[in-house]
């Protein structure tokens, strides 16, 4: 890796010398200029660009640099929409709790959650079920009736009395904070959460999660161990309670005449990080006022590790993520000094955004959307370009959301030249990048992607493996895209294509499900078909199509329904999985999410 990198690096000085040696830059979307972008942002010296750090800074940099060559103006302050992330939350010295008079020990006993409130409180537990308040028609559940939880600490059993379906009425009601928040609202002063047999039959204790608020009072997990103790005037284990609970299917809640006290101290700790928003502006009077937003994410996974995202999260190594996405803002870039080099004007306004937090959970998405510097109600559509680098073989560019509003169909196959690209659309506006913020604010949108491949968050995506004819191949369609867009006289209407977000199961569930009936009588050989995509389902979320054949899964082959069984068995909750599948003769990767 070191000697690649070294090589990448010289290769990287060499091209950008060149290029400062000779200023005058092609106006088209050439080959040279997109390696110069990439190989710069995926280098050795940007280290992963992670959300936060000195490789995103520097990223955030040369995005705004180039695009104020090309002629691109600011937005907010210098084109920098500044924001903060959080970096680690980690337990502070101060945690404490104790059973009547009795300190515990934290880590092993209990621990805060992230979203706990710092604080300090203390009272009489109440056992309060799964701490469900429910009252819809087709389902009524409430663990508060004939309990007074008022001033005193809810004991709370973690996930839901369905844990084994994946599809379950409880799990809108079964997020650990929602939990605690339901408690709040009932008057509780602090909760303590203990996960079942079902859900967690090791009932180990996680690291502390970044990405939720403080819920307003102290929360802390506790041990099975602990939840017996507290149990005990009782006489029945917290196992014991659980099993009746889910057999008999109703509350079973109860005051345990045990005092607790304690205090949450949880830190946080946040860093600076930004968007670039840049705008062409329009040369209509009238449509000047109104925008496409060409989008592409600049931050990648670091060095990865744990909880980074990689799929190869034991090793610490640079993630370069040159498809993931420099490619993306590599070819934005590209498309922006070619709109600002047109001799044609374009009637409407053109704002680029290279969103900074996108690896983290769409956070530079979600803060433009929060807080636009244009009207949003005035943008006619967002073009997400994300991992365009690695066209393959068979030429196939996925199109998400043409369902968001009606002719963006007609409209990309009047871009296309379909016999240097095939097309594989797909409908819905939602997906697992930053376009999914704006189709959320009933914008149209559509995500532009050459699909996922094997090295997909792994080190293994670097510069020198992008297909650079191929990208200037989408960036041709998509520059005429991005023209009609910009020049078209009436403004698309927005149309609803598919949820807005998903509801999942949280981590630590078991049973790990695509959302797909397979062809359990072996019809295909070397694969497995799938009969049925279920809507809404990581499968189809991903891009799986009926009767698309699966033939492998991380790399691993599928040849039959066991080695599908077997492989699904071997993944977590919320894995990125790479699954291969055939689909009319064509070979596709998709990335599922679980
Ligand atoms: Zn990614």
């Amino acid at each position: 890796m070191r000697i690649f990198g070294r090589i990448a690096l010289a290769l990287m000085v060499f091209v950008t010398i060149s290029f400062s040696k000779d200023k005058k830059r092609s106006t088209d979307v050439t080959v040279d200029e997109l390696k110069m972008h990439i190989s710069y942002l995926a280098s050795d010296e940007l280290k992963g660009r992670l959300t936060g750090s000195g490789g995103d800074s520097l990223a955030a940099e040369y995005i705004r640099k180039d695009l104020k060559a090309s002629g691109f103006v600011p937005l907010y302050k210098k084109g920098f929409q500044r924001f903060r992330v959080t970096d680690k939350i980690i337990n502070g010295p101060g945690n404490f709790l104790a059973l009547n008079g009795n300190s515990l020990k934290v880590n092993s006993d209990f621990a805060p959650f992230a979203f706990s409130q710092n604080g300090s409180f203390s009272g009489e537990v109440v056992f309060a079920g799964y701490g469900f308040e429910i009252n819809e028609d087709s389902l009524k559940w409430n663990d508060y009736g004939g309990i007074d939880i008022k001033g005193k600490v809810a004991m709370i059993l973690r996930a839901d009395p369905e844990i084994e379906k994946t599809k379950s009425p409880f799990i809108r009601y079964s997020k650990d904070r929602d939990k605690v928040l339901q408690a709040k609202d009932m008057g509780a002063i602090g909760v303590l959460l203990v996960s079942g047999k079902t859900f967690d039959p090791e009932d180990k204790f996680e690291s502390l999660a970044k990405g939720e608020q403080s819920v307003g009072i102290p929360a802390f997990r506790i041990s099975r161990k602990i939840a017996n103790q507290l149990l005990e005037t009782n006489k029945q284990t917290i196992i014991d309670i659980e099993l009746k609970m889910n057999e008999l299917r109703k509350p079973a809640s109860f005051n345990t005449g045990i005092l607790v006290s304690g205090k949450s101290d949880i830190v946080e700790t946040t860093v600076p990080t930004r968007n670039v928003v840049m705008v062409l502006p329009g040369s209509d009077k009238v449509l000047k006022n109104q925008y496409v937003v060409i989008g592409a994410h600049f931050d990648h996974l670091g060095m990865g590790g744990l909880g980074s995202g990689s799929r190869v999260p034991d090793s610490s190594a640079v993630h370069y993520g040159a498809d993931d996405n420099a490619s993306g803002v590599g070819m934005a870039l590209e498309l922006a000094q070619k709109l600002a080099a047109s001799p044609k004007h374009f009637k409407r306004s053109i704002v680029v955004i290279a969103f900074s937090g996108e690896e983290e959970g769409l956070l530079g998405s979600k803060k433009f959307v929060e807080k636009p510097e244009i009207d949003l109600t005035k943008v006619n559509a967002m073009v997400n370009l994300d991992m365009v680098g690695r066209l393959n073989e068979n030429s196939l560019v996925q199109i998400g959301g043409i369902g968001t509003a009606e002719p963006l169909k007609k409209m990309i196959y009047n871009s296309c030249d379909t016999t240097k690209l095939k097309l594989a659309l797909s409908d819905e506006g939602y997906g697992p990048s930053d376009h999914a913020s704006f189709y959320g604010k009933n914008i149209p949108v559509l995500f532009i992607s050459s699909g996922a491949h094997l090295d997909y968050h792994t080190p293994a995506d670097t510069w020198d493996k992008i297909n650079y004819e191929g990208m200037v191949k989408i960036s041709d369609m998509s520059y005429k895209l991005i023209s009609d867009l910009a020049n078209e006289d009436t403004k698309l209407v927005f149309k609803e294509a598919g949820p807005k977000e998903v509801v999942s199961r949280g981590s630590r569930r078991k049973g790990i499900t695509l959302g797909i009936m397979p062809d359990f009588a072996g019809n295909v050989k070397n694969g497995l078909r799938a009969d049925l995509v279920t809507p809404g389902k990581p499968a189809a979320l991903g891009g799986m199509k009926k009767g698309d054949i699966i033939t492998s899964i991380n790399g691993k082959p599928v040849n039959n329904v066991q080695d599908y069984m077997f492989r699904l068995n071997q993944l977590k909750p919320g894995d990125s999985i790479a699954v291969e599948v055939l689909r009319d003769s064509l070979k596709i990767v998709l990335i599922i999410q679980l």
